[in-house]
């Protein structure tokens, strides 16, 4: 699949629409999901432009890890979540709506998760998550 540089996570990037922001740097960007399968869940995507994972380069890949084990690391923490939920997913038929590779980054239980209703979060609810977890990742 080629990627579409009009995709909703490429606008975030550009900043052609707004994202709540919990970290950012020149390869990275983390930021609120707007629809939470739980308080805290939080997506990190790449700069680098690649639908899925199998596009990403080797070594964006790896760096990418390294970026959602310090966030989720973050998460964890600012949510007091016992436990924390990584996904990815590849492809329509997996699941993926945004053809911009990006971690789910879910404090909890994905089980329980999907019994949580999918509707725009409050925003100022989120805000004060993200201020949380960007709390954590500067004593990190
Ligand atoms: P996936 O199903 O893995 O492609 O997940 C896409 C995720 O992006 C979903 O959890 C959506 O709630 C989330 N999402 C879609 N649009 C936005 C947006 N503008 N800002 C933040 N999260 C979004």
């Amino acid at each position: 699949m080629s990627y579409d540089p009009d995709n909703i996570f490429a606008k975030i990037l550009r900043e052609e629409i707004p994202c709540i922001k919990v970290y950012e740097d020149a390869s990275t960007l983390a930021f609120m999901d707007i629809m939470p399968q739980a308080d805290g869940h939080t997506l990190v995507i790449p700069k680098q432009a690649a639908v899925d994972l199998f596009e990403l380069s080797a070594d964006a890949a790896a760096d990418l890890i390294q970026k959602v084990q310090l966030i989720a690391g973050a998460v964890k923490r600012a949510t007091q979540a016992d436990g924390i939920t990584l996904f990815q997913l590849n492809g329509a038929a997996a699941g993926q709506t945004v053809p911009h590779i990006h971690f789910h980054i879910l404090p909890g239980s994905i089980l329980a998760a999907r019994q949580h209703a999918s509707v725009n979060a409050d925003r100022e609810h989120l805000q004060t998550i993200a201020t949380d977890i960007r709390a954590a990742l500067a004593d990190s």
